[in-house]
């Protein structure tokens, strides 16, 4: 083994078999569900204006001020690679005047997100959302749903004892007067709080709450909770939203620490925790955004969403025994050992492909016995033999790997026979 001259960035991975398998199951289960629940997918840039990502998310969040991998161009725009998706779906619904369709519209969108974190486990510089968006709804009902949505892929995963945990963000009716009992308290407590925090007491108060330093986390126990002050409506809507879960049979925590560090959320937020992984524990997370439309230059339209972190639900997934995929195998393997019957080799195998068969030979000049043990590896179920004697004959031996069973197969009998043992499959551009 040589040492390599190159290693992926920090914080980025290449992700190998059998990891992949697992992340394709998560993928195809979610759209398979997306499907169910009428989202149509929606491919959006990996980097956007940063301005979108500013004025979207909030310039005083961790998100924006620290994290985001900007660069620009010979022009002197700014560009940023994605944070995350929401911004993106929302600035193309906008551009695209996507608000004059029939509403509600649902979205998704899945990929890679960038941000410049300090590894560690479960936290990538770039990581993998399915992104889910529903704009033109402001009915507790729809969060309820969206919320349902989201545990029902984790379900569908076989991921169990999930916590969903959640909290209202209220609106700017009561987020004023509870950002100046918010202040008043940080004030009091300034002196023990880190540097950051001290700064955002100015800036934006309500990101006091996604500080990491201990000693901040501790003076904020006693903070004031916007749950607690939310003005009627908002009161209203979040009783709803716990009914509506209720009648779904969905169980969940209040904890009105869940505030995520975007500024964009309103009302419900809430996130799904898992009990396999230990300080990135949240695997899909999300909340209401009813001014973010508005925020970036659309009219006034109500929306929300969720994220999952694909990296951490396959994290979750393994670490719960769940393998996810089935292990491969392999229709037919094609044998020779004479040199020139290769050519009678590739032939064949063109033309089982062709009619939808998966199939493999081996390339390298090996055994007999050697490529036996190739077939075998690849899981294959039936075993062809393409030898001198057998093309004298008009014939092909066939081997069922299941029972061991030989026979001689006549050239023009041999789909008939593997239709038999294996199904007919679909044709892939089928000759002829
Ligand atoms: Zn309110
Ligand atoms: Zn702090």
């Amino acid at each position: 083994m040589v040492e390599p001259k190159y290693v992926a960035p920090t914080g980025t991975s290449d992700i190998l078999y059998p990891e992949v398998e697992r992340r394709n199951c998560i993928v195809d289960k979610a759209r398979r569900l997306l499907d169910l629940y009428c989202y149509q997918e929606m491919i959006v840039p990996t980097f956007e204006h940063t301005e979108l990502f500013v004025r979207g998310i909030g310039e005083a969040t961790d998100i924006v001020s620290k994290e985001m991998y900007t660069f620009g161009d010979q022009r002197g725009s700014s560009f940023a690679l994605r944070p995350e998706a929401t911004s993106g779906i929302v600035r193309a619904f906008i551009e695209h005047s996507l608000y004059t369709k029939s509403m509600p519209q649902k979205y998704f969108c899945i990929g890679p997100m960038f941000r410049k974190e300090k590894p560690q486990a479960g936290r990538y510089r770039e990581f993998y959302q399915i992104d889910v968006e529903l704009l033109g709804a402001a009915q507790p009902s729809v969060d309820a749903e969206v919320i349902a949505l989201l545990m029902h892929i984790f379900q569908d995963l076989g991921l169990k004892n999930l916590t969903l945990k959640l909290n209202s963000m209220g609106c700017r009716i009561c987020r004023a007067p509870y950002r100046e009992e918010l202040v008043g308290y940080l004030r009091k407590v300034e002196k023990g709080l880190c540097r950051n925090c001290r700064e955002r007491i100015k800036k934006n108060p309500l990101r006091v709450f996604d500080c990491k330093v201990e000693g901040c986390r501790h003076l904020l126990r006693e903070a004031p909770e916007l749950i607690s002050v939310l003005c009627a409506q908002c009161q209203e809507h979040f009783e709803e939203v716990k009914k509506y879960l209720g009648v779904m049979g969905l169980d969940y925590e209040l904890d009105p620490k869940v505030v995520r560090g975007l500024d964009y959320y309103t009302r419900s937020v809430f996130e799904v925790v898992s009990p396999s992984l230990g300080a990135q524990n949240v695997i899909g997370a999300g909340g209401r955004y009813d001014y973010l439309v508005e925020d970036c230059g659309g009219p006034p339209i109500a929306g929300l969403g969720f994220a999952i972190g694909i990296d951490r639900t396959s994290l979750a997934m393994k670490r719960s025994g769940l393998k996810g995929y089935e292990d491969k195998s392999l229709d037919l393997f094609i044998i020779t050992t004479s040199h020139h019957l290769r050519f009678e080799t590739i032939k064949r195998l063109d033309i089982l492909r062709h009619q939808g068969f998966s199939a493999e030979m081996d390339h390298l000049p090996r055994s007999m016995k050697a490529q036996m043990r190739l077939a075998d590896k690849l899981r294959a179920k039936i075993v062809i033999f393409i030898g001198e004697d057998e093309i004298r004959k008009g014939v092909l031996g066939v081997r069922d790997m299941a029972t061991s069973s030989q026979e001689e197969v006549p050239f023009e009998d041999l789909l008939d026979y593997l239709y038999q043992k294996l199904g007919r499959k679909e044709k892939w551009g089928a000759r002829g």
